[in-house]
């Protein structure tokens, strides 16, 4: 994997520079890698789904290219709902072509009035025959431009909040739905708005039960959120190993800066948080790979400290930098941008310890109720 991303895709992003379209190449050098099957039951042309090695790959891919490391993510975020909720009919069609890369994919359930609070969404379907009519707009999709298909969310009932939303398979090209490139991240993203009008998507499209869709798209963020904490490693990794170089390199009063304390302690502290996140992501990986069921609590926690844990690195490395470090076309600035946005999507830092502080507390009420029977 490193070598993969050392030797083939660095080269490539380094190529292309700051655009937010997805390379052909890159995703050439992905596929020939096989690195997409790590997301996929072997049944169906994966190497099986694993946690651990989705996270080394996005902890390797994100040090070099972040279009790499979205791209594998959105491969997994539009995947595993069809892993874990489709049918077998929808697993031999879409399962196989994600494997292989052939197809990529994304997820859209963000909305302009719907981010954090799911519940609130607006899109809708409505049965028709054997249709669903899909409207509605989802904001912020990653990769929406270059994908050829991908998991929406809709309301199928308007009432039941959560439990009024259905996952639907959606391709490019459907009659109904337009794909606007209109948001320009700080960072290089392929972002898109959809648009769903009276957008007819095949009933046999429909992911899972019909109001099943939150549960599925919960159960896919449980596996994606300790992978973006991965991500966060590799951006906080690459940004360490350029501040260790500039500091044994720049001199001032006649030492190198490492000398100073003022320096080093911040390299301690950077290389000591890494550490730390590292371990919570990989344990959170490691359980899910053992089946130890939904691994909500541990997912968050990874994604949470360690999205800001590369917030922390990055700020530092750069200050280690000095003026060089706020200068454009310099690759700690280009992290330092990078590292802001992990910190917001798959679910807010305060939407992660919203989900943490709810478990403990519901894991204490029961063990109070197992006490008092
Ligand atoms: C680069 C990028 C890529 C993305 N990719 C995708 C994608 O592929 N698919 C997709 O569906 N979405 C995607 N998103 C959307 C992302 O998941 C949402 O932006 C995110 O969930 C936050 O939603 P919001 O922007 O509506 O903010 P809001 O939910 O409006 O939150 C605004 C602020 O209020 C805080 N807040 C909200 N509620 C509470 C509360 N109860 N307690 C405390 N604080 C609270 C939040 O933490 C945040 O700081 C992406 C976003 C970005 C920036």
């Amino acid at each position: 994997m490193e070598r993969l991303s050392r030797e083939k895709v660095k080269p490539l992003a380094e190529q292309y520079g700051e655009t937010d379209e997805v390379p052909q190449e890159i995703i050439d050098a992905m596929k020939e890698a096989g690195i997409f099957r790590i997301l996929f039951p072997e049944q169906y042309g994966g190497d099986g789904v694993s946690a651990v090695k989705l996270c080394i790959a996005r902890e390797a891919l994100s040090r070099f290219s972040v279009v790499a490391d979205v791209t594998l993510a959105m491969q997994g975020l539009g995947g595993y709902p069809i892993v874990v909720a489709g049918d077998k009919e929808q697993k031999e069609k879409y399962l196989p072509l994600l494997a292989g890369g052939d197809l990529l994919s994304t997820y859209a359930l963000t909305e302009p009035g719907a981010g954090s609070d799911v519940a609130s969404m607006e899109s809708t379907a409505v049965k028709d025959g054997d249709c669903y009519i899909l409207n509605g707009t989802k904001r912020f999709i990653s990769n929406g431009f270059r994908a050829d298909m991908g998991v929406v969310f809709a309301k199928t009932d308007r009432d039941r909040g959560n439990r009024g939303i259905s996952a639907f398979i959606y391709t490019k090209g459907m009659e109904g739905l337009s794909i606007r490139k209109r948001i320009k991240l700080m960072a290089l993203h392929d972002l898109v708005e959809l648009q769903f009008t009276d957008c007819r998507v095949p009933a046999t499209n429909m992911l899972g039960a019909e109001n099943g869709g939150f549960k599925t798209a919960m159960q896919t963020l449980d596996l994606l959120r300790m992978s973006v904490g991965a991500s966060a490693l590799g951006t906080a990794r690459a940004a360490l190993d350029l501040a260790v170089r500039f500091s044994l390199r720049r001199k001032t009063f006649g030492n190198p800066i490492s000398s100073y304390q003022g320096v080093s302690f911040k390299l301690a502290d950077m290389a000591t948080e890494l550490d730390a996140a590292r371990l919570l992501v990989y344990r959170a990986a490691d359980l899910m790979d053992k089946g130890a069921g939904r691994v909500t609590k541990e997912s968050s926690m990874a994604k949470y400290y360690a999205t800001e844990m590369a917030g922390r690195v990055v700020d530092m490395a750069v200050q280690i930098h000095g003026g060089i470090g706020v200068t454009r076309g310099m690759d700690v600035e280009r992290l330092f941008r990078e590292a802001r946005a992990p910190r917001v999507y798959e679910g807010t830092t305060e939407i992660q310890k919203m989900v943490i502080a709810n478990l403990i507390l519901r894991e204490a009420k029961e063990r109070e109720g197992d006490q008092q029977s």
